[in-house]
């Protein structure tokens, strides 16, 4: 089964993405933890998405359909995937309909924006192995150090206020249209965010079995 999970930044997508990973044995495919491992391994297409990035903006089409291509292509994602933070545009969507993959459904996980601004402000990512955890709703068992891997949490730098506003409008502007994009396919189906996490994990699966 090929899934999207779409939803505006902060909304839980990767969460739900490693939910529906073990239930389903499909691997979760996250262009935004791919685009922070090459930042860091210094490569050349992590050079030039840095700036985005750290500006909240978008990263080229060209690059993340490029890496998206690539990674979709390797063994493990030959019986399905989650994509976890693409398509993020139209154009994006439109390239995967001309690589041939077909997506089963896409499960928009909605969350109201002043939500979202509450959550990334607590939320913390290992600097190591980039796992997602919330200093309330999904804290680490020892502050500031990965239950994974043992490596230090720290503040994404795109999760400072100022840069989670300019996400969000980039959100609504370039990916929301997406929505209408699958539900003309008749795809689209919306999980409303829990205040839960395994509520909404419940109302994920219940969307993709239904
Ligand atoms: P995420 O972890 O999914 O929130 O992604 C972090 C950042 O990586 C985003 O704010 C974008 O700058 C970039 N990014 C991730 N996925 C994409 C995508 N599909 N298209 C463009 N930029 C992306």
């Amino acid at each position: 089964m090929n899934l999207i999970l779409l939803g505006a930044p902060g909304a839980g997508k990767g969460t739900q993405a490693e939910v529906i990973c073990d239930a389903l044995k499909i691997p979760a495919i996250s262009t935004g933890n791919m685009l922070r491992a090459a930042v860091k391994a210094g490569t050349e297409y992590g050079l030039k998405a840095k700036a985005a990035m750290d500006a909240g903006a978008l990263v080229s089409d060209d690059i993340v359909i490029g890496i998206l291509k690539d990674r979709i292509n390797e063994p493990d994602a030959q019986n399905g995937f989650i994509l976890d933070g693409f398509p993020r545009t139209v154009p994006q969507a439109e390239a995967l309909d001309a690589m041939g993959v077909t997506i089963d459904k896409v499960v928009e996980i909605y969350v109201a924006d002043e939500k979202i601004q509450q959550r990334l402000s607590g939320r913390r990512v290992c600097e190591v192995c980039g796992n997602s955890y919330h200093v309330d709703f999904k804290p680490t068992k020892v502050e500031g150090v990965c239950d994974g891997c043992g490596g230090k949490t720290v503040i994404r730098k795109d999760d400072e206020p100022a840069t989670v506003l300019d996400r969000l409008k980039t959100y609504h502007e370039k990916t929301a249209p997406l929505k209408d994009y699958y539900a003309k396919q008749g795809k689209l189906v919306t999980v409303e965010g829990q205040e839960e996490v395994s509520e909404t994990s419940k109302l994920t699966l219940k969307a993709i079995e239904g």
